[in-house]
């Protein structure tokens, strides 16, 4: 059984996941969408809310599964008995940080392959981070992210704002 792993902070999840999440699905027996801690990036959703919003956007899909880790990704990988990591490279500037992120967790552990996904070029200026500042400023996010999020993001904008 082919699995794949697709990791992330998520925070949230926003089309651009989603579409790497698809591609990988053509790939894989199994992809396992694993939301890591991250507690050192200070997320703006808790760990809880970060999976909600994932396993609420991939119920449809029966090989996809949810997951958080807290450890090296390589060891969380070699647990659930994965082939690969899966990424998604958007742009350039992603790539140097991606490829130091691949060399490394090779070095550590050479039986993970990384492999790279290109999402639809509509998707490869998105970024979570970018979402949320446009939430914030009360931009349209409607076109990036999926509903149920959207709805988060304006609960949590007006919680701000009170
Ligand atoms: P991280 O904190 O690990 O960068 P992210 O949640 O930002 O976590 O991203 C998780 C994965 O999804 C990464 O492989 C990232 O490159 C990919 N990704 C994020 N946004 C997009 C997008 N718009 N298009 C394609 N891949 C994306």
């Amino acid at each position: 059984m082919r699995i794949g792993i697709c990791p992330g902070s998520f925070d949230p999840l926003t089309n651009g996941h989603l579409d790497v999440i698809q591609r990988a699905m053509k790939l894989f027996d199994k992809v396992i969408v694993a939301v890591a801690h991250n507690e050192s990036k200070l997320p703006t959703f808790t760990l809880e809310e970060r999976l909600d919003l994932v396993r609420n956007a991939v119920s449809q899909w029966p090989s996809v599964q949810v997951d958080s880790f807290d450890c090296l990704l390589v060891d969380y990988a070699e647990q659930v008995r994965a082939q690969a990591v899966v990424r998604g490279l958007r742009a350039v500037s992603d790539f140097e940080f991606e490829f130091q992120l691949a060399l490394m967790n090779r070095r550590l552990n050479e039986r993970i392959e990384t492999i790279f996904m290109m999402p639809k070029d509509t998707y490869t200026y998105l970024s979570s981070r970018m979402i949320k500042e446009i939430a914030r400023l009360g931009g349209d996010v409607s076109a990036f992210v999926p509903v149920h999020v959207q709805q988060v993001l304006m609960d949590r904008l007006s919680a701000r704002s009170e």
